[in-house]
């Protein structure tokens, strides 16, 4: 039986995809490159050494859906694909509710229908909302400040929902923190399409010599040096979070929610000195006026992950920078 990975082809799911090759499961990975390039696949293919098959399909296409699961045998689906920018989402609400809800709804009906009830879910720390009371455990309020958020937040409630109206599904609700780094081969990373608004991709672009400073939203918060603290986590720590949960909901029904996340926090300017370190550059920027929405600090508490998935982040922030500047300073024209 194979692991059905939609979003394959995007930023974590291929790296979720070569971790699960390398440990020997079978997956079946689907697509429908709307911010991805089948490129990416064969790069996965390349780094594990093995095949598998590619759909390009769109998960709103239910009659496509259901053509993976005829094909293919699917044990269980790891679901990355839906739209992730936070500003977008504010300007596009109908396109982002329609992407990530409707086609989670239609992935979940399709699931039902075939009677696959194993889901790993990305959701997001974002549905902590505008909670100040980091570090986040998976029982804080939850609350969506943009319509990105708010769609993690419905499918959250519409997973929940379900388990309760059938509790032989398998379900785990992974809330992920900052993602950063890239795989240590330099084949697979994050690649934003036009200026990114996260700070990583954006710090890469001025490495790059693309961009021509970083713009540091704001340095009178009320952390240690006036700049917002995240929780920046290996993309490949991350991956590893998706095999531990897969191997949890084999044993486990349910519908957990996980924090996927260090536990340490980090400013933007320690974020900004650990880049210049690995990458041995030093990068321009200048303060400017806080950006709307941010919250000061946010960080996870990690202690269910530890518990329940057996599975704790092992990468510091110097490795993720390592690797963050590897992949750009490889791929600088496909950036
Ligand atoms: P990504 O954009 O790199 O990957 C998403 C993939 O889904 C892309 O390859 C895209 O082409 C595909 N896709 C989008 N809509 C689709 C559709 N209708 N049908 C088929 N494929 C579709 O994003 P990512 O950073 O890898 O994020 C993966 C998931 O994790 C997303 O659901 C995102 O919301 C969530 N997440 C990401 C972050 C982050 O900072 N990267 C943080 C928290 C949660
Ligand atoms: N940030 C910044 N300049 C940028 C992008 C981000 O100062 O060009 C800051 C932002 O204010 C936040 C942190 O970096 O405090 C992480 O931002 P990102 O968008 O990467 O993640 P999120 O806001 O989703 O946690």
């Amino acid at each position: 039986m194979s692991i059905l990975i939609t979003g394959g082809a995007g930023y974590i799911g291929s790296h979720t995809c070569a971790e699960l090759l390398n440990s020997g499961e079978d997956i079946v990975a689907l697509d429908n490159f709307s911010n991805s390039s089948p490129d990416v696949i064969r790069r996965v293919k390349e780094i594990s050494g093995r095949d598998f098959p590619l759909y390009a399909v769109d998960m709103l296409h239910e009659q496509g859906l259901r053509r993976v699961f005829e094909r293919e045998d699917i044990e269980a689906v790891i679901h990355f694909a839906g739209y992730k920018a936070v500003g977008e989402s504010v300007r596009m609400p109908l396109e982002y509710y329609n992407n990530n809800v409707a086609g989670s709804l239609t992935l979940f009906g399709v699931m039902r229908d075939y009677g696959c009830k194993k889901l790993v879910f990305s959701s997001s720390a974002t549905v902590y909302g505008h909670s100040k009371e980091a570090p986040f455990r998976e029982d804080t309020p939850l609350s969506a400040i943009n319509p990105y958020g708010a769609t993690k937040l419905m499918i959250e409630d519409i997973l929940r929902d379900l388990y309760t109206s059938a509790p032989e599904w398998r379900i785990s609700l992974l809330r992920y923190f900052n993602p950063i780094g890239a795989h240590p081969s330099g084949e697979l990373g994050e690649e934003p399409s036009g200026i990114p608004n996260n700070l990583f991709p954006y710090i890469s672009r001025v490495a790059q010599g693309k961009l021509e400073r970083l713009y540091v939203f704001g340095d009178d918060y009320e952390t240690p040096d006036g700049t917002c603290v995240r929780d920046y986590i290996h993309v490949c720590d991350l991956a590893e979070g998706h095999l531990a949960a897969l191997r949890h909901i084999r044993g486990n029904t349910g519908a957990e929610a996980v924090n996927l996340g260090t536990g340490n926090g980090y400013s933007v300017f320690e974020a900004l000195r650990a880049f210049e370190n690995a990458s041995g550059l030093t990068i321009p920027y200048e303060v400017t006026v806080r950006r709307q929405g941010d919250s000061a600090v946010m960080y996870a508490d990690t202690t269910k992950a530890k518990a329940l998935l057996g599975w704790s982040a092992s990468r510091g922030l110097d490795e993720m920078c390592r690797d963050q500047w590897k992949y750009a300073g490889r791929n600088g024209d496909r950036l």
